[in-house]
């Protein structure tokens, strides 16, 4: 049985759920209301995404913020809370990659699973528990594990996530070894290859690259192995496995790279098949989220007159890939961009704790210049409007102290 027909046969279970609860729906979406939305965004998107206080202007993207694949998997999470209010529950990972709305779901008294590195310790989940799965789902071993210790599961994964799982089984009718770009670490791309049977995971264009060049010349196989040791499924034989390939990602991957890896393994197996023999060889769908391109899309458009922005802020938690890319897409047109997590990050005394879309966290001193300013402004997919305007408050409260009159 295939690993996608197992997956199917657990969510037929009656333990199981993705739908959430009609019954808490309403009570639940007015909590979502009241703690995540935002009168200071509102007022913005009436008013062309701008607004001015002060010697301040914010510029926001035209797509930002919460997806509708995040905002349904809290939602579940929440009317979850509200249909089990006495029972235990557990959530497999983070719900979403956002620390404000993390804490919310402790505060709930929902567990999160505990993870040491790479390996979850499920043992403290009892058969009488309720088991949430976020939005970028969960493995076929947990799946099966909590299936089979028979307690209440309830999957808020994404259903773009699904998608490209789906996928993974087409490849797989093809028998072609799924190449997945994506970071082997982050939960989504290891639930994803859970459900592969051979794959390859490459993180950027260097690395697909470095695959395209053992396709067509051969190479250190010792090396190639051991590069790839966290990131290939059990066996993988670089000299056999990679015969014919697909191509699938991790959803929240910046969308000009993955469809660059799929041309240069679409042109790679045509070098070494020829073009009639190409379909045998090499398999594409696409599967980048609609909302990751709209947020990316709408950085290229923000940033297309950069020169009217002094600087770029980006709003979204530390682990989220997708932000990640949106503050790339800043770095990469030359902009001073700042990533924040929560208002916290911004200081008192003109200080910024931020991070780079390499992961470097630092803390930059007199950031906010104390004139007019301009600030372009995004948030990532698991993003809550609510953070976006706590962050504001503080940038406005910043640039008003700094003021000659301090008024
Ligand atoms: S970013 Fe896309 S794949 Fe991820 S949760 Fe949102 S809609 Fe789903």
């Amino acid at each position: 049985m295939s690993k996608q027909q197992l997956r199917r046969n657990i969510a037929k279970s009656d333990q199981f759920n993705r739908m959430g609860f009609k019954e808490t729906r309403e009570a639940a979406e007015g909590m979502m209301t009241k703690e995540f939305t935002s009168d200071m965004v509102k007022q913005m998107l009436e008013n062309a995404n701008t607004l001015v206080r002060g010697n301040v202007t914010i510029k926001l993207a035209k797509a930002y913020g919460f997806c509708w694949g995040v905002e349904r998997a809290v939602a579940i999470a929440y009317e979850t809370r509200k249909q089990y209010p006495d029972d235990r529950i557990w959530i497999t990972n983070e719900i979403i990659h956002n620390p404000i709305v993390n804490q919310r779901m402790r505060e709930m008294d929902i567990f999160f699973v505990p993870q040491e590195g790479m390996k979850k310790d499920l043992s403290g989940i009892q058969q009488r528990d309720v088991v949430v799965l976020p939005a970028f789902g969960a493995t076929l071993e947990e799946m099966q594990y909590l299936n089979n210790l028979g307690c209440r599961i309830v999957d808020t994964t994404c259903p773009w996530v699904s998608k490209v799982w789906h996928t993974l089984e087409r490849h797989r009718k093809a028998s072609c070894t799924s190449i997945i770009h994506g970071k082997w670490k982050h939960e989504e791309t290891v639930a994803t290859s859970s459900f592969a049977d051979a794959y390859l995971v490459v993180l950027n264009m260097d690395e697909a690259m470095y695959v395209t060049d053992y396709i067509l010349n051969g190479g250190d196989k010792a090396h190639f192995l051991e590069k790839f040791k966290n990131a290939m499924s059990d066996g993988f034989d670089p000299d056999t496995d990679l015969d014919a390939v697909g191509i699938a990602n991790q959803t929240t991957m910046l969308k000009s790279e993955t469809t660059a890896i799929g041309k240069l393994f679409e042109r790679t197996m045509m070098q070494k098949f020829g073009p009639a023999e190409l379909t045998q060889h090499f398999v594409a769908y696409d599967t980048i989220c609609d909302a990751t391109q709209e947020r990316q899309d709408a950085m290229y458009e923000l940033l297309a007159d950069k020169d009217s922005i002094d600087i770029m802020l980006v709003v979204g938690g530390f682990n989220s890939s997708n932000t990640s890319h949106l503050q790339e897409i800043a770095e990469h047109a030359g902009i001073t961009s700042y990533w924040v997590d929560r208002p916290e990050c911004i200081g008192a005394k003109n200080t910024i704790l931020c991070r780079t879309s390499q992961g470097e966290e630092k803390v930059v001193e007199d950031w906010l210049p104390m004139r007019s300013v301009t600030i372009g402004l995004t948030s990532g997919a698991s993003t809550p409007d609510k953070v976006v305007e706590d962050v504001l408050e503080r940038v406005f409260m910043l640039s008003k102290l700094g003021q000659p009159s301090g008024a």
